[in-house]
């Protein structure tokens, strides 16, 4: 069962980060914002994301930006609301391409892997519905830049069912933040090992 759209309070709105805790575990959401603890990692995350923000963006080759991709314009450090998709955002860089389409780069601190990470590709997902919403053009694919693999830029495909099971995250979420349901946890036992809430999860 869902939030219906008729059921949904217009000026509520999660953030494309609680999408992501919420692909991690869908109890982070419980935790955080029904019974309001704060997970500590979020912090730490934000500093490193801050500090490291910076220097990767130095070290990408912006040619290669510019080249490869296509890229005519670029907005920095874009915060995006949508009051559509009830979410909202940083948006690393936006780039607007020779083709008349809008992406998201996003900047990871990680590994490339040949898989792309489900929650990557939700994240440009997300990211690509805020893009489209706010500024009115289309976004058919995204972009992830992975630091810690000689900040290989990586493009991630993205189709209409890409868009919708997005939507249908954000869905998810606020069906525990309204209706305080009460979730599934993570099928990956793994990790409950080092979890802030591993005591008083049942
Ligand atoms: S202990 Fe495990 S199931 Fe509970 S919130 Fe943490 S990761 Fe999720």
């Amino acid at each position: 069962m869902t939030v219906s759209e008729s059921e949904l309070e217009p000026e509520v709105f999660i953030t494309v980060s609680d999408v992501m805790e919420y692909l991690f575990c869908p109890r982070f959401i419980y935790y955080m914002h029904c019974l309001g603890i704060p997970q500590h990692e979020e912090k730490r995350y934000k500093v490193l994301k801050g500090r490291e923000l910076h220097e990767a963006r130095e070290k990408v080759n912006k040619s290669y930006i510019r080249k490869k991709l296509q890229c005519v314009r670029k907005d920095v450090s874009v915060y995006l609301v949508s009051r559509k998709y009830h979410v909202k955002g940083e948006v690393d860089e936006v780039l607007f391409l020779a083709d008349g389409t809008a992406a998201p780069l996003d900047y990871k601190f990680a590994e490339f892997k040949d898989t792309v990470f489900r929650t990557h590709r939700y994240q440009s997902a997300l990211y690509g519905l805020l893009i489209s919403d706010n500024y009115g053009v289309e976004v058919n694919r995204g972009f992830v830049c992975y630091t810690r693999s000689n900040h290989l830029v990586n493009e991630v495909k993205l189709n209409y069912k890409d868009f919708a099971r997005a939507i249908a995250l954000v869905n998810e979420v606020l069906e525990i933040i309204q209706k305080g349901f009460y979730p599934e946890a993570t099928k990956y036992k793994v990790r409950c090992v080092d979890c802030t809430y591993r005591n008083i999860c049942v």
